[in-house]
C-alpha cells in the first residue's frame, strides 16, 4: 500500500502537529527563528536543491568547496581569525566540538593517555568526545557566583597529558562567557591547544562589542581569535546563524592546526577516502542553506538580529527581576537566560504552566550544588513577543505558587539513592518507569502532559541514574 504524493504531503504536515513550533518565537530552546520568512524560504530551497549533492568529494562537486569556503571565510571574519586560518563545515555543534578534540588528540601521538581540561559548565559534547575518542575529561568547578571558569583552578588541573583546554563563549546552561584571555594564555604557555566553544555565541557576541558605548556592559573581554592562545573556535550556523538544522563550523587558527582533524585511507580497494568530518557521504543541503542564509543576511543582517536577541534577553532579565518568586541566576553575557525560583514554587512546574499557555522553556536539573533552573534562549523572533511572554511567565509562576513545589515521595528518594544503575536489567527499568507513572496500557511508554513530577524525581537522582533513566525513556519513544 503506497500513498499518493498529496497524501504523503498531508501526512507529513499531520506528523508535525504535536511538535514544538519551530517558528513564531514561542519556543525558547532547540530552535532559532530570525523572524525573516524571506530568508527561510531561500534556505529551504537551497536544502532541496542540494539534498542529493555529495559533500564527500569536493573535487567532483566543486560547489561544495566553494560554499564551504564561503561559510568559513564569513565566520572567520566574525571571529577575527588571522590570515592562514582553516575551517570545516560540519553537521552540528557536537560534531564541531568532537573534531576539535580529535584534532587535538591526533596532534599529540606522543601522549598515551590524553586529557581534556574543561570547566564543569562545558557542553556535553566534550563528554561525548572524551567517551568516543578515549580521552580523559577532567572537569574543573566554576566560580560559584559568576558560573564562569576559574583560571587558577583550570591551570592547576592541567598536566603533561593535557592536549586540549576548553572554554565556552557563552556556556549553554548559564549564558556566561568564560575568562578566555587568562585561560588561553596559560594553555599557550604550556604548548596546549585551547578551544573556544562559541557554538551558541559565535553569531551573536561579535556584534555586541559596542555595548560599552551604549552603556549596557562594562566592556567585553576578548574571547575570539583576538586572544593569542585560542587555537580553534566552533560556531553553529543552525543556531544564531539562523540556517535550518544540520550545519555548524569549526575554525582553526592555522591550516597546520587543522591537519590532524583529517582522516584518510587508501588502504582498501575502493575510492581514496579523505574525510574532514566524521561523516563521509553527506548531503550538501545544510551547507547550501547556510551559504544562502549568509548571502542574504550578511554582517549587517546578523548584527541587527544579534542586537534584537540581546536586547530581548536584557529586557527579559529586567522583567524577571520584577516577578515575585523568580530571579535571573546570573546576568547574561549573550542572549541566554537561566532563571531560578525561590522556595514558593519550582522551575519544572513553571515550565509546565508555560506550556499550557503556549510557550516552551527548558527545565535544567540541579547540578553540583547549583540550583534547578529554566533555560530561555531568546532568538530574534522572540523579542517582539516579550510583553506577552512576560505576562505568561508571571501567570505561570503564580499558578506554580498556588500548587507549591512538586513533592517527591521521600521513600522513593531513599530507594533511588540505594540503586546501582550498573546492575539494572530491562525488568528493573520497566518497573522504575511504571513506578514513575510513565507507562500506559500494556506497559508502553506514555509521557504525561505535565512533566514536573518526573523532573523532580530526576532531580532527586544522582547524574549516573538520571542518565540511565533518560536513556530508558528515549529508547522506548
Ligand atoms: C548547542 C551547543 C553545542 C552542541 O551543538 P549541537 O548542534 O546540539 O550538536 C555545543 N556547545 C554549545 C555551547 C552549545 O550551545
Amino acid at each position: 500500500m503506497t500513498l499518493t504524493a498529496d497524501e504523503v504531503r498531508a501526512r507529513l504536515l499531520t506528523l508535525r502537529e504535536h511538535d514544538l513550533p519551530t517558528h513564531g518565537g514561542r519556543t525558547l530552546a532547540y530552535v532559532y527563528d530570525s523572524g525573516r520568512p524571506d530568508v527561510d524560504a531561500v534556505a529551504r530551497e537551497a536544502v532541496a536543491a542540494f539534498a542529493g549533492t555529495n559533500g564527500l568529494d569536493p573535487s567532483v562537486f566543486p560547489s561544495v568547496a566553494t560554499m564551504e569556503r564561503g561559510v568559513v571565510d564569513f565566520l572567520a571574519g566574525l571571529l577575527s581569525a588571522p590570515e592562514g586560518y582553516a575551517g570545516t563545515v560540519t553537521s552540528g555543534g557536537t560534531e564541531s566540538c568532537l573534531l576539535a578534540v580529535l584534532a587535538a588528540r591526533d596532534s599529540r601521538p606522543d601522549v598515551t593517555r590524553p586529557q581534556i581540561v574543561a570547566p564543569t559548565t562545558a557542553h556535553a559534547a566534550f563528554h561525548k568526545a572524551a567517551h568516543l575518542f578515549g580521552l580523559e575529561l577532567t572537569l574543573v568547578d566554576v566560580d560559584p557566583v559568576t558560573f564562569r571558569a576559574d583560571p587558577a583552578a583550570m591551570a592547576a588541573a592541567v598536566t603533561d597529558r593535557t592536549v586540549l583546554v576548553v572554554v565556552s563563549a557563552p556556556s549553554y546552561a548559564h549564558g556566561v562567557v568564560d575568562p578566555v584571555g587568562p585561560i588561553a594564555a596559560m594553555a599557550a604557555e604550556r604548548g596546549i591547544r585551547c578551544h573556544v566553544d562559541a557554538c551558541i555565541g559565535g553569531f551573536v557576541l561579535p556584534f555586541l562589542a559596542d555595548e560599552s558605548a551604549r552603556g549596557v556592559a562594562q566592556g567585553r573581554p576578548a574571547w575570539s581569535f583576538e586572544v593569542p592562545g585560542v587555537t580553534s573556535i566552533s560556531a553553529d550556523l543552525h543556531k544564531y546563524g539562523y540556517a535550518p538544522k544540520g550545519v555548524s563550523a569549526l575554525v582553526h587558527r592555522s591550516m597546520a592546526l587543522r591537519h590532524s582533524q583529517f582522516w584518510a585511507t587508501a588502504d582498501w580497494p575502493g575510492y581514496g577516502v579523505v574525510n574532514s568530518t566524521l561523516q563521509s557521504t553527506k548531503s550538501a543541503g545544510p551547507l547550501a542553506a547556510a551559504w544562502a542564509t549568509i548571502q542574504l543576511l550578511g554582517e549587517q543582517g546578523y548584527a541587527a538580529l544579534a542586537r534584537q536577541a540581546r536586547d530581548g534577553a536584557l529586557a527579559l532579565a529586567a522583567e524577571v527581576g520584577g516577578i515575585p518568586g523568580l530571579r535571573v541566576l546570573v546576568p547574561p553575557d549573550s542572549s541566554l537566560l537561566a532563571v531560578v525560583t525561590d522556595d514558593s514554587c519550582d522551575p519544572y512546574t513553571v515550565c509546565d504552566e508555560l506550556l499550557e499557555r503556549g510557550w516552551f522553556a527548558q527545565p535544567q536539573l540541579p547540578f553540583r550544588g547549583g540550583p534547578a533552573s529554566l533555560h530561555l534562549t531568546i532568538s530574534a523572533a522572540t523579542t517582539p513577543q516579550l510583553p506577552e511572554f512576560v505576562g505568561a511567565l508571571a501567570d505561570s509562576v503564580a499558578a506554580a505558587q498556588v500548587a507549591g513545589p512538586v513533592a517527591v515521595d521521600p521513600a522513593m528518594v531513599g530507594l533511588l539513592a540505594t540503586l546501582d544503575p550498573a546492575t539494572f536489567d530491562e525488568a528493573t527499568l520497566g518497573g522504575l518507569l511504571a513506578a514513575a507513572g510513565l507507562t500506559g496500557a500494556g506497559g508502553a511508554l506514555q509521557l504525561p502532559r505535565r512533566m514536573a513530577p518526573i523532573q523532580a524525581l530526576l532531580a532527586a537522582c544522582p547524574p549516573a541514574l538520571r542518565r540511565v533513566l533518560l536513556t530508558a525513556v528515549v529508547e522506548r519513544l
